[in-house]
């Protein structure tokens, strides 16, 4: 019985609870006794909040015996990246210098999941302040990925993957700056969604670009993903560049996962040389199951693409640089060497040393740099003026098909360590995902196999104008049906037998 819950999509574990056949007590508890058992080897949780967690779940039980009708994932559990601000809760974006902290208020999209009935388990690992592509820049020690523990989770948003993988949470959330929910998602087989830029809220969450930033879903299903968008998502006034228009149809469009006659172009730039074998294997058989499917399938280039990696790593720390200025030690976080022989300027100094990692310093001093007034017009202005052809290049392309595709990332989970030396080659694993974020336009990673020199997880990005993150699940959807009816289930279900197997039996 608890496998059962472990391995459970959410839809189906909603709709139990809906049914009352389940109490979402019962599948709380399911949930946090799995990660009793397993978060030690995976470590995709910073912060278990097990008694909150059956607060809400009894909560949601009472409401719904009172014969009160919830939204379709009232009851079930989540996994919040520790970068949401939960009201009450420790929150620490994975960084020395908010260490202990719990914010007074929710963000925005915290409220909506509470709202929603969902309930919290934890907050989940990440890269320190979202800065990285392994979760090994988080202060508290890496996460592990479930397909292979010497491998990496990928990044920022590793722990909200893995415990998805682990069978630890049916579903979480992400942020995605440059692909910290899309690489997660592709390098542990699960699915991620980049909402378009404004779709849903930035309010409440600890900024890294705020131009770039946006929170989106993760699932182990599309259907999953989808109906966890529709919670999320919409309208805010609490956030300036939040959009004030209707939620694309997600939920509509991953139960259709009809592609017939939908116009897919694969963009030349991203993929070929240097990218892994079984990457591409996959990825081109892919296609072909989307073509079998009724797609018309043509080659696409976008010539500025190449440039979208520089261009961001100009951007983004600029960004970076100012939004984490305001960690001076003074209101609140980590305060170093205060004891009253020193100047406030010492101790502001003292404290953000000790506070954050290299990464985050690194992108701190290039992104200053980056501003300074001697170099603004060379460095931000170009990268400025990249963004712009990066943005063109999609008009042009949306301009001939409905939906872009490529791979998520270039090769599949590296090892641990590999490339904590090599910040270039870190960099690296977010080629195909950056040019989603620099334009604003709304992306998704979804499972496509795994690749036969090491067996592991492969992703398919599908990129769609801005506001038609319907077309992403749509996509997303009918390779989902194509590869199950092929393979029998959905990727993760291959980790059933490793990691819920050996949950009690009710
Ligand atoms: N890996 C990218 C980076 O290090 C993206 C991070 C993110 O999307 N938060 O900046």
């Amino acid at each position: 019985m608890t496998a059962a819950i472990l391995t459970a999509t959410a839809a189906d574990l909603g709709a139990r609870i809906a049914a009352r056949d389940l109490t979402s007590v019962e599948v709380t508890q399911a949930f946090l006794d799995q990660i009793a058992r397993v978060d030690a080897d995976v470590h995709a949780f910073l912060h278990v909040d097990a008694a909150g967690a059956l607060a809400q779940a009894r909560a949601v039980d009472e409401r719904l015996d009172a014969g009160e009708k919830l939204g379709p994932l009232a009851g079930v559990p989540l996994a919040l990246k520790d970068l949401f601000c939960q009201e009450g809760v420790p929150t620490t974006a994975a960084s020395r210098i908010l260490q202990g902290w719990r914010p007074p208020y929710s963000a925005t999209v915290t409220q909506r999941l509470l709202d929603a009935g969902i309930v919290i388990l934890g907050k989940t690992n990440l890269d320190e302040f979202a800065m990285g592509s392994s979760t090994e820049n988080s202060a508290y020690g890496p996460t592990r990925n479930p397909w292979d523990l010497d491998r990496i989770p990928g990044g920022s948003g590793g722990g909200s993957a893995a415990a998805l993988a682990s069978f630890e949470a049916p579903l979480a959330i992400g942020t995605d700056t440059g692909g910290s929910i899309r690489q997660p998602g592709a390098v542990t087989g699960t699915v991620g969604v980049k909402p378009t830029y404004g779709g849903t809220s930035r309010y409440g969450v600890i900024a890294m670009a705020s131009s770039l930033d946006q929170p989106g879903p993760c699932a182990r299903t599309v259907l999953d993903a989808a109906l966890l968008h529709e919670v999320i998502a919409g309208h805010d006034p609490m956030d300036s560049t939040s959009i004030d228009a209707p939620v694309p149809p997600v939920v509509d469009a991953a139960r259709c996962g009809d592609v017939t006659g939908l116009r897919i172009g694969v963009v030349t730039e991203l993929g070929g040389e240097g990218y892994a074998p079984g990457v591409t294997q996959r990825f081109t058989e892919a296609v072909e199951l989307l073509r079998a499917r009724g797609a018309e399938i043509v080659e696409v280039s976008c010539p500025h693409f190449g440039y979208a990696l520089g261009a961001y790593y100009l951007i983004m720390p600029s960004e970076v640089s100012s939004n984490l200025a305001r960690y001076d030690a003074m209101r609140y976080g980590l305060r170093a060497g205060d004891d009253g022989t020193r100047s406030t300027e010492e101790v502001m100094k003292l404290s953000r040393d000790a506070g954050f990692g290299d990464e985050v310093k690194r992108r701190i001093i290039i992104g200053t740099y980056a501003l300074s007034s001697g170099y603004y017009d060379a460095y931000y202005g170009s990268a400025q003026k990249v963004r712009t052809l990066i943005a063109q290049d999609f008009e042009a392309a949306f301009a001939q098909v409905d939906v872009l595709v490529s791979p998520s990332t270039p090769t599949t989970a590296f090892a641990l360590g590999e490339r904590l030396a090599d910040p270039l080659a870190m960099y690296a694993s977010d080629l195909c995902t950056i040019p989603s974020n620099m334009a604003g336009n709304a992306s998704g990673s979804f499972p496509c196999g795994l690749a036969p020199e090491d067996g592991l997880p492969v992703g398919f990005q599908v990129m769609a104008p801005p506001l038609a993150d319907d077309r992403v699940y749509r996509v997303g959807a009918a390779l989902e049906r194509a590869l199950t009816e092929r393979d029998g289930g959905v990727l993760t279900d291959q980790l059933a037998p490793r990691w819920a197997s050996g949950a009690k039996e009710a």
